[in-house]
């Protein structure tokens, strides 16, 4: 199946619980997750960790961009050269949150003391509930043909 681990995992619980069929399902690519860049070389941008910090540090993630997912600047480690210890190829992530504060003009904001990142929200697996969708977009589900009721995905189970 030509799709992320998402889609293949949709399509297993749909044959099993809605068809009663039981088959594999192979994926024909390997997600990597959200990342920027490209065309041929991207870098991890954002691990959907479900509380964005990037209101509080210029608008770079230090979850992905930290070698070490530090919330509270610079580690000991960072070179001279504002490299990364962990991989002297990287930019350090604190070094550049530094320059984009200075360059916004809000280097005020660098020394204030980030409360610790909440990881509870990225618990695994992760369950979400919306909102019953607005009555223009129930109405347009309801016009779909049948077969694209999986586009709804699976009804997982309250734990
Ligand atoms: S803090 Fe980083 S990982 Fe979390 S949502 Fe924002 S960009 Fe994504
Ligand atoms: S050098 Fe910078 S990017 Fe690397 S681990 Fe330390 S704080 Fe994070």
């Amino acid at each position: 199946m030509m799709s992320c681990g998402d889609g293949v995992q949709v399509v297993c619980e749909y044959i099993d619980k809605k068809i009663g069929v039981t088959k594999p399902v192979v994926p024909a690519n390997d997600a990597l997750g959200l990342v920027g860049g490209g065309p041929t070389k991207f870098k991890e941008t954002c691990q959907s960790c479900g509380q964005c910090e990037l209101g509080k540090t210029a608008g770079i993630c230090p979850l992905t961009s930290c070698g070490k997912g530090l919330m509270n600047g610079p580690c000991g480690g960072v070179r001279e050269d504002g490299k990364c210890e962990v991989d002297p190829e990287k930019d350090c992530a604190w070094v550049k949150i530094y320059e984009r504060m200075e360059k916004m003009g809000e280097l005020d904001k660098f020394t204030e003391m980030r409360a610790p990142h909440a990881w509870s929200k990225a618990k695994r697996p992760r369950l979400f509930t919306i909102e019953e969708p607005v009555k223009p977009v129930r109405t347009i589900l309801a016009s779909l043909p049948s077969y694209l009721t999986l586009l709804g995905g699976p009804e997982y189970e309250e734990e």
